[in-house]
């Protein structure tokens, strides 16, 4: 299977594409087609465990990959990394509403389903394509990538790692979990501006000439580990097939039977990955995008115009407070059939303008499968609160942001057909929001103390690498303006 361009036409592999992160023109790697899963390929994932459905999933857009190279990738990604035997368990809240846990991992939210894959289909594509040149990985981070990544890439031979954080956008959890990595290959900085400012600044850096001949002269070649990377994307999709054989495995869904995908999304790359499952042959019903203050994505789904001329606010769920989707580019893609030049057309629209506006055919093809909604931080909170109190279960702000929208949407729509919700991070990451939701007593001071009683008031574990965050060593402590991550950059590497 070959990979072109959303904004220009190439025919690459996917090594290449996931070597290469980004396409030169700047758009994204897509696949020029989608694989089907047959029943019976269906019939068999079913009866199997969360690496042989991987291995299968990635089979089918992995082409240039052997069985036996898929093999060591997928053991070496999720064999004993997960505190779970299945990485992406159901919880079930009731017979039609599901919770898809993705927070089992080394860093405690779904991002690790990709990130602890990518390094090891990285480094292959990377040997095939560029055997030569050492990696280095730019990262924008709104907190969760960053730490996965650093986990995922840590001591990688081959590789240097160097992530960016918006100083005061992340919450002190994450912000600590990327300043105590330790690894002889990587390096972390704050920088004065809003995660869109740093996810700028990696996509400028990553396609100036000047920087890539500098690197290039010194043995480096980059490569990009955030959501636009297809390496990225590719893992994903396994979880949402996951979802389903475990939902005929245990009857919730008969075979063919539709159902409902609701997503807390931010760069629209963990709901772009369940489109893809459902272009594979997953019934999916409805995608339900779900959004927080931070709407953007809402409002375009209801109107057709995505304009990020407007407030940007921080809330509780850091990780979604994005006004630049940029996986949402693939989906126009899709959508357009794939006519690049009405991709690059709006793209460019969005860089010079700032927004752009699909035409009345694309708006009703995208709301035939799309529903968006967002809810506030109160609203997130209130979320918690209930289904603490009435189901005894416990999920992050993220998270809540979806268990809002989806009884908003079955209110609205009417339709109750099963849904399987993302559950994208362990409460206690963001455990300063989620205590008040679920404790009405004096809250306590210090971080850690609020981590100890959201345990004790739960009676839930605290998960492993969070415990003892607050006693590790503070190793990264740079911080820069925006305009100054190439400088940051030049110096690490070439130091
Ligand atoms: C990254 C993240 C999201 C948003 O995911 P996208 O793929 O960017 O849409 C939601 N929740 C959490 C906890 C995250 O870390």
């Amino acid at each position: 299977m070959n990979y072109t361009g959303t904004r220009g036409k190439y025919a690459i592999s996917s090594s290449e594409a996931i070597a290469r992160g980004i396409a030169s023109d700047g758009g994204l790697f897509v696949p020029e087609s989608f694989p089907a899963l047959s029943d019976s390929e269906i019939n068999a994932l079913v009866e199997m465990n969360y690496c042989e459905r991987a291995k299968l999933v990635l089979s089918k857009y992995l082409t240039d990959f052997s069985a036996s190279e898929l093999d060591d990738c997928v053991k070496g990604a999720y064999c004993g990394t997960f505190d779970d035997d299945n990485p992406a368990p159901l919880r079930e809240v009731d017979s039609k509403t599901f919770l898809l846990d993705l927070w089992h991992g080394p860093t405690c939210a779904f991002k690790d389903l990709a990130l602890q894959l990518l390094p090891h289909l990285l480094t292959r594509s990377a040997k095939r394509t560029m055997s030569d040149k050492d990696i280095v990985i730019l990262v924008a981070t709104s907190g969760d990538t960053g730490k996965a990544a650093l986990d995922g890439f840590a001591d990688v031979p081959g590789v240097k790692i160097i992530v960016f954080y918006p100083e005061n956008g992340v919450s002190a959890i994450q912000k600590l979990q990327m300043t105590t990595q330790t690894g002889n290959n990587v390096s972390v900085c704050a920088i004065k501006g809003n995660f869109d400012d740093a996810q700028t600044g990696v996509k400028n850096i990553f396609s100036d000439p000047e920087m890539i001949k500098t690197l290039s002269d010194n043995g480096l070649v980059f490569s990009s580990a955030n959501s636009i990377n297809f390496g990225r994307l590719v893992p994903q999709i396994i979880y949402y097939v996951s979802a389903y054989c475990d939902l005929l495995k245990a009857g919730k869904l008969a075979p063919g039977e539709k159902f409902n995908v609701a997503v807390p999304t931010g760069n629209f790359g963990n709901i772009l990955a369940a489109v893809y499952a459902k272009r594979m042959g997953i019934p999916v019903n409805k995608f339900i995008c779900a959004s927080n203050k931070n709407r953007i994505l809402t409002d375009f789904i209801r109107t057709g115009t995505y304009d990020r001329n407007r407030e940007f606010y921080l809330t509780s769920s850091p990780s979604m407070d994005i006004l630049i989707s940029s996986n949402l580019e693939r989906m126009l893609y899709h959508l357009y059939d794939g006519n690049c030049a009405e991709v690059a057309k709006l793209m460019d629209s969005l860089k010079k303008e700032g927004k752009y506006t699909v035409s009345a055919d694309i708006l009703a093809k995208l709301q035939s499968e799309f529903w968006g909604g967002f809810c506030d931080d109160e609203a997130a909170e209130k979320a918690i609160s209930k289904l603490f109190n009435e189901k005894n279960m416990l999920c992050d702000t993220h998270t809540a942001v979806a268990v809002d929208v989806v009884e908003q949407y079955r209110k609205e729509t009417g339709d109750d057909t099963l849904c399987v919700m993302a559950s994208t991070a362990s409460a206690y990451k963001f455990a300063p929001a989620v205590l008040p939701a679920v404790f009405k007593g004096e809250m306590p001071e210090d971080g850690f103390q609020i981590i100890e009683k959201l345990s004790e008031v739960t009676n839930t574990p605290i998960p492993a690498p969070l415990a003892g965050l607050d006693k590790r060593e503070v190793l990264h402590k740079n911080c820069v303006e925006k305009s100054q991550m190439a400088e940051f950059i030049l110096k690490t590497l070439l130091k």
